[in-house]
C-alpha cells in the first residue's frame, strides 16, 4: 500500500487503466516505505513536491523564457517559472538563476558550453577520486568534446591531509595546463570544499571557477557548508539530492553576461522545451528550502552523518579521511576484512533492507564495477525523522549483516530476514512524508 493518499489515488484509476504498471508502482511505494536509504544522492521529497509534477503542467509546451516564448499560451508558465527563479537566487544569495535542466548533467552541459569553446581544457577531479561522470569522463560529452585534466588527492597514508584535496597539486596543475575552467563539486567528497582557495587558483591561472555542488547544495542553502558564492563565477546543482525537490537541474550566477550566454546554451543550446511540471515542482521545494524548518535539516543531516561515521568506527569501519564535515562518508570496508568488497556488501545490505551504494575509494586497488568502499549518506533517513540514537542501530545492523556475509560466504539468509524485520518496524515508526 503506498504511503500517500494520492499515489493511492494514482493507483486506484491505474488498477483501472494499466494493471502491470501500477503492480510495479505499488512495489516500489512498498520498498521505500519499508527500507532504509542510505543512497548519498537520494532523498524523499514532500507530497506537495511529488504530486506537483503530476499536474496538467506536463500539457505544455513553452519553448524560450518567461516573456519570450516562442508558443501562446504561456502565461502561466511564465508565472511559476519567474517564481522558481526568484526563489532560487533568494536561497544561494545571488543574482541569476536558470531552472530549466533537466537534470545535474545538463546543468553541467549547458555550463561548459556556455563557457568553453570545444577542445578547451578544464581542471577537475577524476570519477575515481569523487569526482562526477560529467567531468571528464571520456565517453562522456565533458571529456569527448573538452579535454579533461584531473588534479589528485592527498594519496599518501601519513600525510595529515590523506584523502582530502591536494590544493597545492589543484595550483601546480592549473599553472601548467592553463585550463579555461577550474571545476569543483564532487559526488563522494565527505569534507568540506575550499571555495575561496579554489577562487584564488583560478585567478592565477586565468580561469573561471565553476562549482558543482550537486551534492551539498542543501547543505549550502541550510547554511551548514560554505557557500560558493561570492568566489565561484557559474554554479551547477541538481535539484532532488540535499535540495528535496524533484529530479531536475539548476544553474547560478552573479554575472550578467555570464548568465545571458547560459540562459542561451541552455535553451536552445541544450535542450527544447522545459519541463514545466517539473520546474513548478522545483519552485515548490524552494519554497520548502526557504522555510525555517530546513536549517533544522540540514544540521540533523550533518549530526546524523556524524554519529554514523563515529559509530562504524567503533565496529572497526575506517571512513576515508577519518570521518565526515557533510552528509556522506566512504567506507573503507578493507578495515574491517580485506575480503568485504563493496559488491557484496552492497548486495547483503539491500536484502537485509538497507540500501547503499558501493564506491570505489581513493587509490582502491579494486575495479569499478567492485570496489573495497561503500558510499553512506543521511539526508534520506533525516527526512524520514531518524536521529542521531538511530544511527547507532543503523550501523549495528550493518556490522551485523556484513560479518554474517564474512563467516558464511555470503549465504545469509537468517541473519538478513532477521535484520530485515527490525528494519521495517523501525521503518514504520517513522513513515514517509505523506
Ligand atoms: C548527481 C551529480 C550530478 C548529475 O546529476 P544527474 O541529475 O544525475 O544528471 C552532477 N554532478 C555531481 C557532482 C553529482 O553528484
Amino acid at each position: 500500500m503506498a504511503h500517500d493518499p494520492i499515489t493511492q489515488s494514482v493507483l486506484a484509476l491505474l488498477r483501472e487503466k494499466d494493471p502491470q504498471v501500477a503492480e510495479h508502482i505499488a512495489q516500489e511505494a512498498r520498498r521505500q516505505a519499508t527500507t532504509i536509504e542510505l543512497i548519498a544522492s537520494e532523498n524523499h521529497v514532500s507530497a506537495a513536491v511529488m504530486h506537483t509534477m503530476g499536474t496538467c503542467l506536463t500539457n505544455k509546451y513553452a519553448e524560450g523564457y518567461p516573456g519570450a516564448r516562442y508558443y501562446g499560451g504561456c502565461v502561466h508558465h511564465d508565472a511559476i517559472e519567474s517564481l522558481a527563479i526568484e526563489r532560487a537566487k533568494q536561497m544561494f544569495g545571488c543574482r541569476f538563476a536558470n531552472v530549466q535542466p533537466h537534470s545535474g548533467a545538463q546543468a553541467n552541459q549547458a555550463a561548459m558550453m556556455a563557457m568553453m569553446e570545444p577542445g578547451d581544457a578544464f581542471c577537475s577531479l577524476v570519477l575515481k577520486d569523487g569526482g562526477h561522470l560529467s567531468h571528464g569522463m571520456k565517453i562522456n560529452f565533458s571529456g569527448r568534446f573538452f579535454r579533461p585534466f584531473h588534479y589528485p588527492l592527498h594519496y599518501a597514508k601519513d600525510h595529515p591531509e590523506h584523502e582530502r584535496i591536494d590544493y597545492d597539486a589543484v595550483r601546480r596543475v592549473c599553472m601548467e595546463v592553463r585550463p579555461r575552467m577550474l571545476l569543483c563539486g564532487y559526488s563522494a567528497y565527505p569534507r568540506v570544499i575550499d571555495f575561496a582557495r579554489f577562487r584564488q587558483i583560478a585567478d592565477e591561472c586565468g580561469a573561471i571557477l565553476m562549482a558543482d555542488v550537486a551534492h551539498i547544495a542543501g547543505l549550502i542553502v541550510a547554511g551548514v557548508h560554505p557557500s560558493p558564492f561570492p568566489h565561484a563565477h557559474v554554479v551547477t546543482t541538481t535539484t532532488h539530492k540535499t535540495l528535496r525537490g524533484p529530479r531536475g537541474g539548476l544553474i547560478l550566477c552573479n554575472d550578467e553576461e555570464i548568465a545571458k550566454k547560459i540562459d542561451k546554451a541552455v535553451f536552445p543550446g541544450a535542450q527544447g522545451g522545459p519541463l514545466m511540471h517539473v520546474i513548478a515542482a522545483k519552485a515548490v521545494a524552494f519554497g520548502e528550502c526557504l522555510s525555517p524548518g530546513f536549517k533544522a535539516y540540514g544540521k540533523q543531516v550533518l549530526k546524523n552523518a556524524s554519529a554514523l561515521a563515529s559509530a562504524l568506527a567503533s565496529c572497526g569501519y575506517r571512513c576515508t579521511t577519518g570521518g565526515t564535515d557533510n552528509h556522506l562518508m566512504l567506507v573503507d570496508l578493507r578495515t574491517r576484512s580485506e575480503h568485504l568488497s563493496g559488491a557484496d556488501a552492497e548486495k547483503w545490505l539491500e536484502s537485509a533492507g538497507i540500501v547503499c551504494n558501493k564506491n570505489g575509494i581513493p587509490d582502491d586497488p579494486r575495479p569499478p564495477r567492485v570496489t573495497s568502499g561503500v558510499r553512506l549518506g543521511t539526508p534520506a533517513v533525516t527526512t524520514r525523522g531518524l536521529r542521531e540514537e538511530h544511527m547507532g542501530m543503523i550501523a549495528a545492523w550493518i556490522d551485523r549483516v556484513l560479518s554474517a556475509g564474512l563467516a558464511n560466504d555470503g549465504s545469509i539468509g537468517d541473519v538478513a530476514a532477521a535484520v530485515r524485520r527490525e528494519v521495517s518496524a523501525l521503518c514504520e515508526q517513522f513513515p514517509l512524508p505523506a
